[in-house]
């Protein structure tokens, strides 16, 4: 793997992909700039380099061609401040104005290419489009891991124009590290910590993660799918009963292969589907009709706990229950403290997709864990085992 720290980019141009998706709000100001953050060490490593810097994006879901409320101009305040630079706006992606602009850098200045999306070719991984974008750059570097699950043209195809002279951005590294650190070169025990509200989305992990872990624990919504797999009623809970049979498969798989299954042994449950309803702890197998499963119960905290505490390798997704609300987020919490005390004992823990990770930053933990993936889609995509096009463009 080539990151930009294995280049010296003085005197060079170095066009970036990163992921400058942020939430704007009505006023066109960003209201959560984390992943304008995540891409600053690849940019000032390339600046402290010599080298001038070409940032390219997509910003939201622009419909039909260039909408101001879409363009990056509206972020470029934010690039600054946080760079303390002053970004020269593109304008536009491609075309003669633009290129000019990108021809002209000088070393330490920062161009911002406008929205990629404004072209319809950008999606569709339009090879001449890419070949445009390409004439930005001696380098291509591809920072954006949020979108590496796509064969978009900026955060793939591109790359076949840059031969050797591409790399791996030092967030894109990390992420693609950390996930190969607990795919592929973990420390046993293994536990997987998979939650979320259904077992559909998380099947695929689950499966291709079977061959890997020793402990597959299980919460949130799915849990109820397990339990009725095994037997159990669960009232009102969420269940996917197409699902059933996949979760049998799953038990009996995870039994030949010697991986141990944890389900909760007992829910907080509660009487509607809101913070303030009536609740009560039920054994999950046995929960009552009018009554639904919103969190894990105190004896399977406990239990997870223990399993977290024996394990060198610890990957969490998905929140153990209802955790928006205040009073179904105890079990969610617990499991994020008992991966912190896990890793405090020596396991390298990650922690990854967005209701997780929001766990973990509402809580202040992201420094007690080892790595918080940004990943979103593309990590999950990784976990089941594909190989992602942004990933494999760098390495081909
Ligand atoms: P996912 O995106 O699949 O990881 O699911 C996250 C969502 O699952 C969160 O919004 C949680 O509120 C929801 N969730 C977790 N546990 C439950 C549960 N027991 N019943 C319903 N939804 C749940």
């Amino acid at each position: 793997m080539i990151t930009v720290n294995d280049i010296n980019f003085s005197g060079k141009r170095a066009l970036i992909r990163v992921d400058f998706n942020v939430p704007l709000n009505d006023d066109l100001k960003v209201t959560d700039d984390t992943r304008i953050r995540a891409a600053l060490p690849t940019i000032k490593k390339i600046i402290a380099d010599g080298g001038s810097v070409v940032l390219m994006s997509h910003l939201g879901r622009p419909k039909d061609g260039p909408e101001n409320k879409f363009s990056l101009n509206n972020i470029a305040y934010k690039i600054n401040e946080l760079l303390g630079a002053d970004v020269i706006l593109g304008g536009d992606c491609i075309g003669e104005e633009v290129y000019k602009k990108s021809a002209d850098l000088k070393a330490g200045e920062i161009l911002l290419l406008d929205n990629l999306r404004f072209y319809k070719e950008e999606e569709k991984g339009d090879k001449s489009f890419a070949e445009k974008l390409a004439k930005h750059g001696d380098y291509y570097v591809n920072d954006a891991f949020g979108t590496a699950h796509r064969a978009h043209a900026s955060t793939a195809i591109i790359a076949d124009f840059f031969e050797e002279k591409k790399a791996f951005g030092l967030l894109m590294a990390n992420e693609v590290l950390s996930l190969e650190k607990v795919l592929s070169k973990h420390d046993k025990p293994f536990t997987a910590v998979i939650g979320g509200a259904k077992v559909s989305s998380k099947i695929s992990i689950i499966k291709h993660l079977l061959d890997k872990i020793d402990n597959l624990i299980i919460g949130g919504g799915m849990a109820y799918t397990f339990a009725v797999a095994e037997g159990g009623t669960v009232g009102n809970s969420l269940i996917e009963n197409d699902f059933v049979n996949e979760a049998k498969s799953i038990m009996e798989e995870a039994d030949k292969k010697g991986v141990r299954i944890l389900l909760p042994q007992d829910t907080l449950a509660a009487k509607s589907f809101s913070n303030d309803a009536e609740k009560a702890v039920f054994p999950t197998n046995e929960i009552p009709e009018e009554w639904m499963g919103m969190d894990i119960g105190e004896e399977a905290i406990n239990h997870y706990k223990l399993c977290l505490e024996e394990s060198k390798t610890i990957l969490w997704n998905g929140p153990m229950g209802v955790f928006e609300f205040s009073n179904f987020a105890e079990g969610t919490k617990q499991i994020a403290y008992g991966i912190v005390s896990g890793t405090e004992r020596g396991a390298y823990s990650l922690v990854g997709g967005g209701d997780s990770v929001a766990a973990v930053n509402q809580l202040n933990l992201a420094e007690h864990v080892s790595y918080v993936s940004t990943g979103g889609g593309a990590m999950l995509e990784y976990l089941e085992g594909k190989v992602l096009p942004g990933v494999a463009a760098l390495l081909g």
